[in-house]
């Protein structure tokens, strides 16, 4: 495997409109950078299964397929280990930015006769992962009922106590009887 596995050399379906190459490969995770969102992550050792369709059009080659690959994260009330499959659908443009269509928004760059795949395939997981996991839709967190009201737990109730606030002192002078 290259070193640079999702660099595709795309001359000939430059120089022939309509024409198409499949790009199948597995990367791992570690050679796209730091792929961390929030409380989930995919570990740098995790494949990322690449699954595209590179087809040409006057000017622009077009990206389309899926990147698919699996994730593990905090959940967010009881922070156990979650681990997930992420599976993302994605259809990107490659152009020369002087020959754009300012209506058609970003795209990446078009080097030559290559593409660098490695970019979308990072913001496509990037954009795929949770943000805030949740082991199951049902989790009530580590203890549901260990949460007990801070009750009256002085037992002389003195109005002396120092953490007491103050202007509740007049309170003490009331006689309800
Ligand atoms: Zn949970």
């Amino acid at each position: 495997m290259a070193r640079r596995p999702l660099r595709v050399g795309v001359g000939d379906l430059v120089r022939h409109p309509g024409t198409r190459h499949e790009v199948e490969r597995s990367v791992p995770a570690g050679g796209l950078g730091s792929l961390v969102v929030g409380a989930s992550r995919v570990d740098p050792g995790v494949d990322v299964e690449v699954d595209l369709v590179l087809e040409s059009q006057p000017g622009t080659v077009v990206a389309s397929g899926t990147v698919a690959t699996r994730w593990h994260g905090e959940c967010r009330r009881c922070l156990g280990e979650v681990v997930g499959e992420l599976r993302a659908e994605l259809r990107e443009v490659f152009g020369d930015e002087s020959e754009g269509d300012p209506d058609d928004g970003d795209f990446y760059a078009l080097e030559g006769d290559e593409v660098d795949l490695e970019p979308l395939v990072r913001d496509a997981v990037l954009l795929n992962l949770p943000v805030a996991p949740l082991c199951g839709d049902d989790c009530r967190g580590p203890v549901p009922d260990a949460f007990v009201p801070a009750g009256d737990d002085d037992p002389d109730g003195g109005s002396d106590d120092p953490s007491r606030d103050p202007r509740w002192a007049a309170l003490d002078d009331l006689d309800f009887d």
